[in-house]
């Protein structure tokens, strides 16, 4: 028991969530119940999910869910060990090889999550008199990789080239490495890194070129191989970053380059020698996921399809669907921005109450003012679960006064 003479030295959180809670941006975690599907039931409402980043359905694909159980049967359940240590199964080379062939190149490595690949990568390659040039909306695994590595930030406007230009110019003779960084797609607009104009810049200044495909892999490109294939920079990439968490269905993330980049990270990125590997089920689902992404590309055309239908009606509605002060989505992520905060998560609040899953995000994630519900479309949505979803946004957006 604590003695009752000890002031909580934790109590100013809870100043701190009551500011939340007065500003409206306060949120409690949604509960899912069953399997994460297009229909599912959160908090013991069943609802049309619009949120997950599940875009391929694969979370629950029969193929994966066997090769889940087949690798639990044989291998048991963890991995035991660090990769460096006795954690590096069969199991797991064979992935890292299958995504190294995926994507037509020397060498992957696979880490925990697509936030460790990102952090530990950026941190592993630079050092503090290095240079890191970074798209202001990049995601937050990179920001924080690029602070671990203490190299010096120098941000530039989003998908702005000339701005970049100037950036790795006001560096170019100082003796440290460059390294040019992109999220192939951002998460919160759903637009695309413009990769052909930075791949430029990167040979211009001889920078080492890196970009985060965690929202693109198993999307963009053929079978789903991402922003570089979808614009054909193969080669002009020294590291792709990808993820196993979203469209692949399952946990992970990986970096793609020469067998020397992938060598250098056995040994220098951090997570990869100081946090477990996988366990054998993850790494079988997505040797699986890989298999399914070529062998029924059926998937991603269904999946576009949608995305298509989705974004031209929300947009008839009359929903802000992006490109007005904020980027314009090109992707099957299509933000509804509201733009203040506490009227996104009421209009979140009501949506869910009529049966539609629309998650409010709100500062920090997104700049103050471009609050807004971002929904993803994926491939298993059906016609009537899309109309069923359009009809309460209408509903829910005219009662909220998101819609006029
Ligand atoms: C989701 C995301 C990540 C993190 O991937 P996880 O596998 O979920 O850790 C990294 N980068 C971007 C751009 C993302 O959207």
């Amino acid at each position: 028991m604590p003695t009752a003479t000890r002031a909580n030295p934790l109590s100013y959180l809870t100043g701190q969530l009551n500011d939340l809670k007065s500003k409206g941006t306060h949120f409690r975690l949604r509960v899912l119940e069953d399997e994460q599907a297009p229909v599912c039931t959160f908090d013991g409402k069943k609802v049309i999910n619009l949120a997950s980043n599940n875009y391929l359905g694969l979370t629950t694909h029969p193929k994966l869910r066997e090769a889940a159980l087949a690798a639990t049967r044989k291998y048991g359940v963890g991995s035991g060990a660090v990769r460096t240590i006795a954690g590096t199964m069969k199991i797991h080379m064979e992935l890292e090889e299958k995504i190294a062939r995926f994507k037509n190149v020397e060498a992957c490595v696979v880490f925990q999550s697509g936030f460790a690949a990102n952090a530990g990568t950026v941190s592993a390659v630079l050092g503090k008199d290095d240079f890191i040039i970074s798209d202001q909306l990049n995601h937050a695994s990179i920001i924080d990789g690029a602070r671990l590595s203490r190299a010096k930030i120098l941000v530039f406007e989003h998908k702005n080239i000339a701005d970049a230009d100037a950036k790795l110019a006001s560096v170019q003779h100082e003796p440290g490495k460059k390294l040019l960084i992109s999220d192939g797609v951002f998460s919160m607009d759903g637009d695309i890194g413009p990769l052909p104009a930075l791949c430029d810049l990167a040979e211009k200044y001889a920078a080492i070129m890196i970009v985060d495909d965690a929202h693109a892999s198993g999307v963009l490109g053929r079978n789903g191989r991402g922003t570089i294939d979808h614009f054909n920079v193969h080669g002009r990439v020294d590291i792709q970053v990808g993820t196993l968490s979203k469209a692949i269905g399952a946990l992970g993330g990986y970096v793609c380059g020469t067998r020397d980049l992938i060598d250098f990270l056995y040994h220098r990125a951090r997570p990869f020698l100081f946090s477990t590997s996988h366990p054998p089920s993850v790494a079988a689902t997505c040797i699986a996921a890989f298999e399914v992404l070529e062998q029924e590309p059926e998937r991603i055309q269904k999946l576009w399809e949608n995305t298509r239908f989705w974004k031209k009606e929300l947009g008839l509605l009359g929903f802000n669907i992006g490109g007005v002060n904020t980027p314009a989505s090109e992707t099957p992520i299509t933000p509804i921005i509201v733009g203040d905060g506490k009227l996104t998560m009421d209009f979140s609040r009501e949506l869910f109450k009529q049966g539609v899953l629309g998650t409010g995000i709100t500062y920090p994630t997104v700049p103050e003012g471009k609050a807004r519900i971002r929904t993803i479309m994926t491939a298993t949505h059906t016609q009537d679960e899309l109309d069923q979803a359009l009809r309460m946004l209408k509903k829910v957006g005219q009662q909220t006064g998101v819609l006029n």
